[in-house]
């Protein structure tokens, strides 16, 4: 998964996207990117690890200019070195050309194979870069229909964000899958994955583009290109809502932390327990914990603690056992826990990993019984729209009956709820994909079905 901001006609537009990437840190921290254009010309600063580590005053001094596109990337299965980070920049025949890419396109392979046959050299791995390539090879005449003939090839999940010298294009897949939001701040036009950046900056919320748009910023005015064309029935993630996105973001038109409420809400109903007290696992889970207690009316209590301090790279080399990497993040409330039996709700359960860990520490903390629930169904399907998950064999929802994972956690009680709930718990802001819950998958998942293995994904 990434994060994705574009800024165009604001004074020192660099600092504005720089903003906006820390407050989409929680989208990616493996690598951050900004890239922008002055007097015609680009300059791009990318650096592994998070926003703060990589860009200082100075650095962002030497990126001067009114247009700017940034991303931060998510950890994934395929390289993670800084010739994967984003935006992309590349030197084309119609000037400077940088790509910032949330999603993951299902036909990469496909694409690159033809566009390598026809001479293409590939700099990195990720599926972002057969955009560059198909732009850079239309022959339609003008920059706007190159693009859109770019993007009308693919299939699969993209919010992108292009820059060609001091135009800002924001486009979205036909189906939807990631989020993408216009707002006005600092006298231009900011888009960014979610509206938590344009609150950070004191943005005014404009519109999500719809699915298939193409819109185009230039000189501080936006127009709205040609649509592509339809390919099925919107499917924004709905993964965004149980997990990935900010609780104080509002995502497909839902303020994320009323859907996690009302998922939890959901829980209760469906699977209620009898217990002293509700705690969550921080963050992700809180305002699903919060709508379970306030439905089944126990207690909401602070039964663990996270570290926010922890560094992904810190974790590795020390890392001793399966569950220290459990421990050093969290720790139990010993005085909320001891002696009680408690409700655990978490958001989703992956591979049952932080779970077990989990448990452990709160049976050590002295509880009594302990009633798992979880604010989403089992998982078990990959996600090819650019969630970095697992594969099947590695999803214990794939692989394992209910009460096989409650044995393997070590509860007393194990609830999820259930996908028809979920789906009636936001009914009002959908229809969603839900190839995670489920196994359906919206758009064609044409390089897997041709045997290709996917590519590196954003
Ligand atoms: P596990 O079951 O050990 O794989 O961990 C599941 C927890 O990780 C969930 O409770 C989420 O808070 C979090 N999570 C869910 N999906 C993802 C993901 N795609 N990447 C990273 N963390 C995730």
């Amino acid at each position: 998964m990434c994060g994705i901001v574009g800024v165009q006609g604001t004074e020192r537009a660099a600092e504005t996207a720089f903003m906006c990437l820390y407050a989409l840190q929680h989208r990616g921290q493996e690598a951050a990117g900004i890239c922008t254009t002055s007097n015609g010309r680009a300059y791009l600063h990318r650096a592994t690890g998070l926003v703060i580590e990589g860009f200082n005053d100075t650095v962002l001094a030497g990126l001067p200019g009114e247009t700017a596109l940034g991303h931060v990337r998510y950890s994934t299965a395929g390289g993670s070195g800084l010739v994967n980070a984003q935006p992309i920049l590349v030197r084309y025949h119609k000037g400077d050309l940088a790509v910032s890419h949330n999603g993951n396109i299902t036909n990469a392979q496909i694409l690159r194979q033809e566009l390598e046959r026809e001479g293409a050299l590939f700099q990195t791995t990720v599926d972002t870069e057969v955009i560059v390539h198909l732009i850079a090879r239309s022959r339609q005449p003008t920059v706007d229909e190159q693009i859109r003939e770019a993007l009308s090839k693919l299939v699969g999940a993209f919010s992108v964000l292009l820059m060609v010298g001091d135009t800002l294009y924001a486009a979205r897949d036909p189906w939807g899958f990631r989020p993408l939001v216009v707002g006005r701040a600092r006298g231009g036009w900011v888009v960014a994955s979610e509206t938590c950046a344009l609150d950070l900056i004191g943005a005014q919320i404009a519109c999500e583009p719809a699915p298939g748009s193409i819109l185009k910023i230039e000189r501080g005015e936006v127009t709205h290109l040609e649509p592509l064309e339809q390919a099925g029935d919107p499917a924004p993630c709905i993964f965004e809502l149980v997990y990935f996105a900010r609780p104080d973001s509002r995502v497909w038109g839902a303020s994320v932390d009323r859907a996690r409420r009302a998922f939890g809400r959901q829980l209760a109903r469906e699977q209620p327990a009898a217990a002293d007290c509700v705690f969550s696992v921080p963050d992700s889970s809180n305002s699903a914990a919060l709508g379970f207690a306030e439905e089944s009316a126990i207690p909401y209590e602070l039964g663990l603690i996270r570290n926010h301090y922890v560094g992904r790279t810190f974790i590795h080399p020390y890392q001793k056992g399966r569950d220290f990497r459990v421990r050093i993040k969290y720790n139990a409330v010993r005085e909320v826990i001891d002696g009680k039996s408690v409700v655990v709700v978490d958001d989703s359960l992956v591979r049952g990993t932080t779970s077990r860990g989990l448990i452990a520490l709160i049976r050590e903390a002295g509880a009594r019984e302990i009633h798992f629930r979880v604010a989403s169904p089992p998982v078990i399907s990959p996600c090819y729209y650019g969630i970095d998950m697992p594969t099947k064999a590695e999803l214990i929802g794939a692989t394992h009956s209910i009460d096989e994972i409650r044995r393997h956690i070590a509860v007393d009680s194990l609830g999820y709820l259930s996908l028809e709930g979920m789906h009636r718990a936001v009914a009002e802001f959908g229809p969603f994909c839900d190839a995670c819950f489920s196994g359906r998958y919206a758009a064609p998942l044409v390089d897997l079905e041709m045997g290709r293995p996917a590519s590196t994904r954003c």
